[in-house]
């Protein structure tokens, strides 16, 4: 289904997952699923300050959902909401066929997920970890960038 090279990428996070476990006492705990798979997550974080100081998720589900889930994780560790924000918008955007090239680089191992955009029905699938953490970014982003969006 996917470059092979990039297959790796997705196996080994599958397999050995980073981040995978439940905070004691987070700021956000954030449950979503994807019924069209069957996937679901739960993603823990703290913040301390502005910056993302531990990120964890637990779940169930298919290769793609799992592997991004701790991909993500991986990558927002240690970045400031802001950061973490653009990281969510960069990754939307590559999954959607509306960015390609090399500002997609920031994505580091993300972008092993690029050819998932090939395959619309597996879309959700890579959006799930995401969509958790720019709920708990928005829930907890008092004065954060989307939270200047919603209308009062
Ligand atoms: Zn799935």
């Amino acid at each position: 289904m996917l470059d092979e090279v990039y297959q790796e990428v997705i196996l080994d996070h599958y397999k050995r997952p980073r981040c995978q476990g439940v905070l004691i006492n987070p700021d956000c705990k954030v449950d979503l699923h994807n019924p069209l798979c069957g996937d679901q997550i739960s993603l823990t974080v703290k913040f301390s300050g502005d910056a993302i100081s531990q990120i964890a998720f637990a779940g169930h589900g298919c290769s793609i959902s799992q592997a991004t889930a701790s991909i993500m994780s991986e990558l927002l560790l240690g970045k400031t909401k802001v950061e973490a924000r653009r990281l969510s918008s960069l990754f939307r955007r590559m999954i959607k066929s509306q960015e390609e090239g090399a500002s997609l680089q920031d994505l580091g191992d993300a972008l092993a997920l690029e050819g998932v955009k090939r395959h619309s029905a597996r879309i959700k699938c890579a959006l799930l970890a995401w969509d958790c953490v720019d709920r708990a970014l928005s829930e907890e982003g008092a004065g954060g960038s989307l939270r200047d969006q919603l209308p009062e």
